[in-house]
């Protein structure tokens, strides 16, 4: 299917669905099926979707948005930086490439603070993801406390280097990065449309400081935290935001159809 960029930007614009761990794999398919349906009648042709559901349910439905040829890309919630071996539990970056992920969440808050990844773990597994020719959604954002520090700039843009300056510059302009301030996630309480424009704007900052002005202006960035139906047009609509990280509205279709929508 064909991907319209936003005229204004030249980027193209990336609705992600963070399931984190919720739904079996009948739940996945009944879901990826009724967002379908739901949006069956909409032109979105401007948005890229994707969909990042537990590992359990990337099988099931990659089978599924394959053979219907649904508009939907694939995602994947995280992944280890080895290639293969001895890691229990673990999955690596080329097993989701070979089931046509496309994109993985690399850095999740929640896999920080719960799983003590550091930024150096998160450097290696974009590079891992990168590897595999598949695009990290790399997530950076301060916690409340941070933020009532006044600690912000400094944790965004040490998340944005600690992760992307081993990069080469034709790799990071094809990063997305999310700004998720920690505060926002999973709590109701969203950002203005202008914390959501000050975060997009520190992380190409960085980025640009980093690797200059093209690549800067060629990286997505997504806003990320308690996004809503009511929330989303005003954020889509912000200077520098180029889509939106979803998580628990993106676990009901009718939500998440009308995020799309807008
Ligand atoms: P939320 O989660 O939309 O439920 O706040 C967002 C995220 O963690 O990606």
């Amino acid at each position: 299917y064909e991907l319209k960029p936003n005229p204004a930007t030249g980027r193209y614009r990336l609705i992600s669905g963070n399931w984190k761990m919720n739904l079996n794999h009948l739940e996945a398919i009944q879901l990826v099926q009724k967002l379908y349906f739901g949006l069956r009648d909409v032109d979105y042709s401007f948005s890229e979707i994707s969909i990042h559901p537990p590992a359990t349910s990337i099988r099931p439905l990659q089978l599924l948005i394959e053979s219907d040829k649904m508009r939907f890309s694939l995602g994947a919630q995280n992944c280890f930086y080895e290639p293969s071996g001895a890691y229990t539990g673990e999955i690596s970056a080329s097993m989701l490439s070979k089931l046509n992920v496309k994109y993985v969440i690399v850095g999740h808050s929640e896999r920080r603070r719960i799983f003590g990844e550091t930024d150096e773990v998160v450097a290696a597994k974009v590079q891992s993801v990168f590897s595999e020719a598949m695009t990290p959604i790399l997530c950076v954002g301060e916690t409340a406390q941070e933020r009532q520090d006044g600690l912000t700039d400094e944790v965004i843009t040490r998340q944005v280097r600690g992760a992307m300056a081993e990069l080469t510059g034709e790799l990071a302009s094809k990063i997305v990065v999310a700004y998720e301030p920690v505060w926002a996630i999973g709590t109701g309480a969203v950002a203005t449309s202008d914390d959501a424009a000050s975060g997009a704007q520190l992380i190409r900052q960085e980025i640009n400081t980093l690797f200059g002005q093209g690549v800067s202006n060629s990286v997505r960035i997504q806003y990320g935290g308690s996004v809503t139906p009511v929330s989303a047009p005003e954020l889509l609509a912000t200077e520098g935001v180029d889509g939106l990280l979803v998580g628990g509205a993106s676990l009901d279709a009718e939500t998440f159809a009308r995020i799309i929508r807008g």
